[in-house]
């Protein structure tokens, strides 16, 4: 079935930040773009935290609030930007006293919780740069990530503490300082409650440069470890710029963005963007529950609204009536990202809450928002949109492998309107990663004759919308999780019955995809139901959130010739498709 396009009415172009999309791009140039920044008092550099929150803290929008947050039994708690300001700075002298310098990973685990956004920005004020993990990761994901960023210093709960970090402490040997929330702490850590009370509020921003660190958020490939994206100050920038063009923000808006800010959607925009805007941040620490998420919107005034297409979807199975039953007049905004957006969620939007939905699409690399549909521009259900202004995307001709084709260092672009090619970005914009942490290789990879290659496949219309096809590589993304399925593989493999898994993205209708994973066995060990679910609850442990939903075992996993396990064609078998080209088979059923 076409979808419509969604047009929009001559008010939306009125306050739209964004009036003229192709005037904006002909127009736009990120170094005049700077005004929107402040830059730190005395010209002595840029910082993150300076632009969202100490800026705000020191005019008229310091009593404003700037956090507004919701424990899971609906207590609501504000910090204005004084008080942020305030806070953030105890935390940023409570490093210095502990002897962590500028540069050191500063690491949290923790639930959306107020004192989340106070080590992140207060971590950024002393020019510390912050990795921020999700709080549901199991303890594997956790030791990975800790080792491969170097972390000085970690903050989380006590409780998260001894389920996910103790166990493995000692494999972190750089990990001096574990800040613990509240006021107990056990041996080894130290209670943040205290530690931030007897803090002097008085802290001077670390003269930190627009291209020093600030931000390593770790992501997903297909083959090894999870890669670290290196983010700078400068970031905050783009994270301004695309709130306000692709998300519609205004400084007097209530925002909430239910992503996790474990995760890049929830730092860039779940933290650092609204506040940069001096709006109010919306924060919930309850999990998802479609009467709850409604209650929040029309509670909380929420004017724009960022979420994702598997609450989306969540939400659509709750039906419109539910919806209705709640005052949603304030909502002026919805947007979605983190996976590919359904017309029919888009259509259902504007039927049940009275909007559609924008979708867009960028990833961890790009740090802030490529692709969008917005405010005053027509909206084509199923498409990701247009280019942010200040962004060029291309797209790549395909080799086998699903990857853009490169010869000779050169790309080849795709001409023909329609076809399908690898979505590819000319780094330009200030929230580009600047390097996968300790990996120079793999940042080279990822990079030709100019493009930075995405791995997801796309192609454009005449009128340059977008339309994503799917990804040039095996990762998977769970509701809205990009998952490695190597790290899955890994850590299966750790179980004494194991000798080889498969990992594959299983479609499912309501979070995109599940992961699904295929092993086989060493000798003496059965294929029973009670080792199924053995596997499963392992799994479970040392993932957490990430592990496989579904196991199958097969003892005759495919392999390419080289001795990897073909997952592509594993997926091919799971969805009953055509196997494609065998020719680099070693052993198939
Ligand atoms: P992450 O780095 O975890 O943010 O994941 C980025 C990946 O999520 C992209 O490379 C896409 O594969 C997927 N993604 C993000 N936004 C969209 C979207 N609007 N439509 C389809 N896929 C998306």
């Amino acid at each position: 079935m076409d979808w419509e396009p969604i047009g929009k009415p001559a008010s939306a172009r009125e306050r739209a930040n964004l009036r003229d999309y192709a005037r904006t791009c002909r127009e736009f140039d990120w170094t005049r773009a700077r005004s929107v920044l402040s830059g730190l008092p005395g010209g002595r550099g840029l910082n993150i935290a300076y632009e969202a929150v100490d800026r705000h803290a020191a005019g008229p929008r310091a009593t404003r609030t700037a956090l507004r947050w919701m424990d899971r039994h609906d207590a609501v708690t504000e910090l204005s930007y004084a008080e942020l300001a305030e806070r953030t700075n105890r935390f940023a002298v409570l490093l210095r006293e502990l002897g962590v310098r500028r540069g050191e990973r500063v690491f949290t685990l923790l639930g959306r919780v107020p004192d989340l956004y106070i080590a992140v920005l207060g971590a950024l004020k002393a020019g510390c740069v912050v990795s921020p993990l999700f709080s549901a990761f199991g303890p594997e994901p956790v030791r990975q990530r800790l080792t491969l960023g170097g972390a000085s210093v970690l903050v989380t709960t006590g409780a998260l503490y001894r389920r996910k970090v103790r166990g493995s402490r000692a494999d972190v040997p750089s990990l001096r300082h574990v800040l613990v929330t509240g006021d107990d702490a056990e041996d080894g850590t130290l209670a943040l409650g205290p530690a931030l009370a007897a803090a002097s509020p008085d802290f001077q921003i670390a003269a930190t440069a627009p291209d020093d660190p600030a931000l390593l958020h770790f992501t997903s490939g297909t083959t090894g470890m999870p890669k670290g994206a290196l983010h700078v100050h400068d970031a905050v920038l783009a994270h301004h710029v695309t709130a306000a063009y692709a998300l519609d923000l205004h400084a007097d808006d209530v925002f909430w963005c239910t992503a996790d800010p474990g995760w890049v959607t929830g730092m860039s925009y779940g933290v650092l963007a609204p506040l940069s805007h001096g709006a109010t941040l919306v924060s919930d620490e309850g999990d998802f529950d479609a009467d709850r998420w409604y209650r929040v919107l029309a509670q909380q005034r929420v004017n724009v609204w960022y979420t994702a297409p598997t609450a989306l979807r969540m939400l659509m199975r709750h039906g419109a009536d539910l919806a209705a039953a709640y005052d949603l007049s304030a909502l002026r905004f919805i947007a979605s990202v983190g996976e590919p957006l359904n017309p029919e969620a888009v259509v259902w939007g504007q039927r049940a809450l009275g909007l559609p939905v924008h979708d867009n699409w960028w990833q961890t690399e790009t740090g802030a928002i490529m692709i969008s549909n917005f405010a005053a521009e027509e909206i084509r259900p199923g498409s990701m949109g247009r280019p942010m202004p200040g962004v060029e995307a291309g797209l790549l001709r395909r080799g086998q492998d699903g990857r853009a084709l490169v010869t000779d260092g050169t790309v080849h672009p795709v001409m023909a309107e329609g076809e399908e090619g690898e979505l590819a970005l000319r780094p330009c914009w200030p929230s580009m990663f600047r390097i996968y942490w300790n990996d120079p290789e793999r940042y080279a990879r990822a990079f030709a004759d100019g493009w930075y290659l995405t791995g997801d496949v796309a192609r454009r219309d005449a009128d340059g919308y977008y339309w994503f096809v799917g990804r040039a590589d095996d990762v998977i993304k769970s509701a809205g999780h990009l998952v490695g399925p190597f790290e899955v593989e890994s850590a299966l493999m750790a179980h004494s019955a194991v000798a080889e898994a498969g990992v594959i993205g299983k479609p499912d209708p309501v979070a995109g995809e599940l992961v699904k994973a295929f092993v086989s066995l060493h000798p003496g060990h059965e294929p029973t139901e009670a080792l199924r679910l053995d596997l499963l609850a392992f799994g479970r442990r040392a993932l957490g959130a990430v592990a496989p939903k579904e196991i199958e075992f097969d003892q005759h996993l495919p392999h390419t010739r080289s001795g990897k396990v073909m997952r592509r064609l594993l997926k091919a078998r799971e969805l009953g498709l055509p196997e494609g080209d065998l020719s680099t088979l070693e052993v198939t059923r």
